[in-house]
């Protein structure tokens, strides 16, 4: 199979953690003994989804970004088969509120343009209403949430990112990007659709909390409904590989019953497929409503268990505040897809005074092992003045053909600190 790079980071190869088949896959969404006939529906469309009968789930070594393997997202098919146009929308979400304070914030303080993509029944544009004198744009896939958000007098659009034209000041994304693929396209739009000084605000789920739920229920996040598991380290190289700055990249507080009243519902979720349990019969039940109770009640039993885990329990969501950098600031990483063949050292200009130190930021792509990075400061988002050590941030097997970009800060001591083999290290102009 043709190398695979990671869709956040560039690298390649992750390590496999795990493979389904679509048939499989097909039961996580819509158990067999539920309807046959829409489980064999899926189990067709998805091998046609991905142009074979299974799925990968590979974690990038360098980031820890898992990602499905072939890389593409559900579409609209695969959701109107697994939801049969009944999708359920979320009241309310820590990321939410937490938007909604960083809006209050001095420099959002006058009218704004704001999107939200994926507004399902609009909980969270509702609270950006009562904050008062904001312009609102709504988009759904979900031909029933679009009705809803009109009929609440949101100008409401159906469709995703691609739809949507104008800018705005304010784009918002909230549990939605773990669905997309083509991350460059996303970013993209995020360019297209962004006002100059704009602001894009997403959650994910939080790829930690993610591998802690298959672990201790067996439950699998499955794609092609997410396809990418994100974490902060992985947001942030994503955006920035992208030309993007990470303003804010923060992690949900952790709520020890919430976390394990959602690991209930997933061990529920778990047993339900093997044949004979209880758990496999209620969830055979078309009636939804009856369903939902009798699954809660399950999940009630299985909750006290799951609570004595909770030293283990991860933050479910990583939330991020996205923006492109103003123009020649210093500090914007350039457009990525354009590699230099410029050695480290001259992007450092001319050589410093002796003993003096000089740093500057730029936006690199490297290639080719490392020998030597004495003497160098990297600044990779917020881990300001640690000192990230290329080697140590890579697996021995990647270091051969690196490519990955970071934004960094070089200081050199006296003289350029570090060459690359192969003059195959550069910086993107
Ligand atoms: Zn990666």
């Amino acid at each position: 199979m043709a190398a695979v790079r990671c869709p956040a980071c560039g690298e390649l190869d992750g390590r496999l953690l795990h493979r389904q088949t679509a048939a499989d896959a097909a039961h996580h969404f819509v158990p067999r003994q539920r309807d046959p006939e829409r489980h064999a529906d899926l189990a067709v469309h998805l091998a046609a989804l991905w142009g074979r009968d299974f799925v990968e789930v590979r974690i990038c070594e360098a980031c820890n970004f898992g990602y499905a393997v072939p890389w593409v997202g559900g579409d609209a098919r695969f959701y109107e088969l697994v939801h049969s146009g009944d999708p359920h929308y979320p009241g309310d979400r820590w990321e939410f509120g937490h938007t909604i304070e960083v809006l209050k914030r001095p420099e959002f303080k006058r009218p704004l343009r704001l999107l939200e993509v994926g507004a399902g029944h609009g909980a969270f544009l509702d609270r950006v209403r009562r904050l008062g004198r904001h312009e609102i744009v709504a988009a759904d896939y979900d031909a029933g949430a679009v009705d809803r958000l009109r009929k609440k007098g949101y100008e409401a659009i159906p469709g995703s990112l691609a739809d949507i034209s104008g800018t705005f000041d304010v784009v918002c994304l909230f549990q939605t990007v773990e669905h997309m693929a083509d991350l460059d396209a996303v970013f993209g739009h995020f360019r297209r659709l962004l006002a100059p000084g704009g602001s894009v605000f997403v959650s994910v789920p939080n790829g930690e909390a993610t591998a802690l739920q298959e672990e201790i229920t067996g439950f699998w996040d499955t794609p092609p409904n997410h396809v990418g598991r994100w974490n902060p380290i992985a947001m942030k190289r994503a955006s920035e590989r992208r030309g993007f700055r990470a303003v804010a990249v923060e992690t949900e507080p952790v709520h020890a019953g919430q976390v394990a009243w959602q690991l209930a519902v997933y061990s529920v979720n778990a047993r339900s497929y093997t044949a004979g349990t209880v758990e496999n019969r209620i969830n055979a039940i078309e009636n939804r409503p009856a369903r939902g109770v009798l699954r809660r009640v399950l999940a009630a039993t299985q909750f006290p268990r799951l609570l004595m885990m909770r030293r283990r329990f991860r933050p479910l969501t990583c939330w991020a505040q996205l923006c492109l950098p103003a123009p020649g600031a210093a500090g914007s990483p350039r457009t990525a897809g354009c590699v230099s063949t410029t050695p480290f050292h001259d992007a450092l200009g001319a050589e410093p005074p002796r003993g003096g130190r000089r740093s500057r930021h730029v936006a690199m792509r490297l290639s080719g092992p490392v020998l030597d990075h004495e003497g160098l400061e990297f600044e990779h988002g917020r881990e300001k003045g640690r000192r990230l050590s290329i080697d140590e941030n890579r697996p021995a097997h990647a270091r051969e053909a690196l490519t990955t970009s970071l934004v960094l800060r070089l200081s050199c001591p006296a003289a350029p600190p570090i060459e690359a083999t192969s003059g195959a290290a550069g910086f993107e102009p």
